[in-house]
């Protein structure tokens, strides 16, 4: 087996600076020289994992192959890795006391005082080692910031790490904030200092210092850091605000941080780095040949004065991506789904964008307002792309306008709906009653087969989406049957990531297609329940929503099919 290399990551100063990011960024780099990177990301809650958390505040909940509700900088890490990372690579305070807990009352201490030191740092240690199983090097992100109480745990475990791998498998990596106060107009060091000190107090001393400012550091700062904090200037690295995420990992490369990297290891370049494809997509999309304008219409909820974007985070990437493989940018203008349904936005203002995206959503709050906005699009041949919530809609709307289904509604939105055209099947309603609701939900990678000659099954087809690799399904069939359901054929499989409770109705298939809805994607369950999972318009510019989420499998360089169509419509449209 390899060897395990650690690079740990911490932050210091403020959060919220783009400490996933790095983290993702020195792992492309790693794999660049020739090396194998994962990562970890370390949560300090309580919470077991982040499936109810409120992603107005924390952000969007990721959703893993297997089917983990996590942190979103687990998704930085999957876009700039390219590889599928599982759920085991989120580790929160509440699994790891869980862990420990359930173990004591199994009675697997016998008779031991279960405490603090040992048993919390080596369970931590267990689950890092077990998630760099097989790869160069393991990347460990610690969320939050250096001086709050619940990193110590963390902190503690990676010391006792290098005790155990040594000094020379491991480095440190603090991520700062320098500012510049606006009435001093002067870069300040003084916070990153006392990070340092910080950071020292619990007997890590970094390696790199990543400072991130608004502007590049200047040699008077970084050699400032270096008498301060005794650290090399050269590892005193600038990483300067910059237009589009994906241009971190070149910007470090300009002050060489890969072989920096390597050099700490005593480790060479297995390969020179070939950036010319990456490099390439980010000129696109940084010089577009064209703008295009996106309504995505949500729900907004402001936390206090400020308004958190990230909440559909992998969807503002996903059209990024799709952007700049056909050299567009994508502006898109957040729109809060209350603010229709009040009035205060005007549907007829949805004329003047390219496209009208509708994300996934929970609740009865802003559904009418998605709703009416889908009719305007699908009446007024705008592109329209929904996204699980916004596939139902897409029914509930094309339900009620043109099959005259009128009143209907999810069970979700309207439990006393005439036409539940989108509702919990029978065997997932056994499951409720029985309140084991968790279990309810669909979560992670389901396959399902395209229809031939739909438009989807094109987009997989040009985006070289279909699942061509036999093993990667011999493989789930063997641990996961239930994510291939009843696959009657090998011919156009996608496999897609879902998180939802509520499906199109199997009664209500028949009459909506007979109006003219082409359901093009279907999952099968292994108890034979047919499970729509992409409809489409034939006489529309492009009309499309799936039941997945498929901005979670969007790369720079690998964009999402159907965001990739969506683009493409937008430019054709305009
Ligand atoms: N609320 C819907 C359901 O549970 C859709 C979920 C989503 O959009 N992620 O089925």
């Amino acid at each position: 087996m390899k060897k395990g290399r650690y690079i740990i990551i911490a932050g210091g100063v403020i959060s919220g600076v783009g400490k996933g990011f790095a983290t993702a960024s020195i792992g492309k780099i790693l794999q660049q020289y020739g090396y194998t990177a994962t990562a970890v990301k370390i949560d300090p809650y309580i919470n077991f994992d982040a499936g109810t958390l409120r992603p107005t505040e924390h952000g969007e909940v990721w959703v893993t192959d297997d089917g983990g509700e996590i942190d979103q900088d687990l998704g930085s890490y999957e876009r700039f890795l390219g590889i599928d990372i599982p759920k085991k690579n989120n580790i929160t305070t509440g699994q790891i006391y869980k862990a420990i807990i359930d173990r004591e009352r199994k009675g697997e201490y016998l008779g031991e005082t279960v405490q603090f030191i040992p048993h919390i740092p080596n369970e931590i240690k267990r689950r890092i080692k077990e998630a760099g199983k097989g790869y160069d090097f393991v990347l460990v992100e610690i969320g939050g910031t250096v001086g709050d109480y619940e990193n110590i745990p963390y902190l503690f475990a990676c010391k006792s790490l290098e005790m155990e791998v040594g000094r020379k498998n491991i480095i440190y990596v603090l991520l700062t904030y320098l500012p510049i106060p606006y009435h001093i107009h002067e870069m300040k060091t003084k916070p990153t200092q006392q990070a340092i000190k910080q950071l020292s107090e619990n007997g890590i001393f970094p390696d790199f210092i990543l400072c991130r400012a608004s502007r590049p550091l200047d040699r008077v700062r970084k050699k400032k850091i270096e008498t301060y904090a005794n650290i090399d200037a050269e590892h005193v690295i600038s990483a300067p605000d910059i237009k589009m995420f994906d241009s971190i990992p070149l910007n470090f490369e300009r002050e060489n941080l890969g072989k920096k990297v390597l050099a700490k290891f005593g480790l060479k370049p297995k390969k020179e780095p070939d950036w010319s494809q990456w490099r390439e997509l980010i000129k696109r999309a940084e010089h577009p040949v064209r703008n295009l304008k996106v309504a995505m219409i949500g729900k907004y909820v402001d936390i206090g004065d400020y308004n958190l974007a990230d909440s559909y985070i992998s969807i503002n990437h996903a059209l990024s991506h799709a952007g700049a493989a056909h050299s567009c940018s994508v502006d898109i203008s957040w729109i809060d789904s209350k603010k229709i349904e009040d009035g205060e936005f005007q549907l007829n203002d949805l004329s003047s964008y390219d496209g009208v995206v509708i994300p996934g959503g929970f609740g009865v709050t802003g559904a009418e307002g998605k709703i009416s906005a889908i009719k305007f699009a699908r009446e007024n041949n705008i592109p329209f792309l929904g996204l699980c919530f916004g596939l139902q809609c897409a029914v509930i709307e094309f339900a009620r306008n043109v099959c005259g289904l009128e009143g209907a509604n999810s069970s979700e939105v309207d439990p006393h709906t005439k036409h539940p055209v989108i509702d919990i099947i029978p065997t997932q309603k056994m499951l409720i009653e029985e309140s084991r609701y968790g279990g309810t939900m669909r979560l992670g990678v389901y396959a399902a087969i395209l229809k031939e000659g739909s438009k989807v099954l094109d987009l997989y087809i040009e985006t070289k989406r279909i699942v061509t690799d036999r093993k990667k399904i011999k493989k789930l069939k063997k641990d996961q049957k239930f994510r291939l359901g009843k696959l009657m054929t090998y011919e156009n499989v996608v496999l897609e990531r879902h998180r939802h409770r509520y499906e199109v109705s199997p009664k209500h298939i028949n009459p909506l297609e007979r109006n003219g809805l082409v359901f093009c994607g279907y999952h099968q369950r292994l108890d034979g329940t047919k499970l729509m999972e992409f409809l489409e318009l034939a006489e529309h510019p492009f009309f499309i929503a799936t039941q997945a989420h498929p901005e979670f499998k969007s790369r720079l360089d690998s964009p999402a099919p159907l965001f990739y169509g969506f683009v493409k419509a937008m430019v054709e449209k305009s």
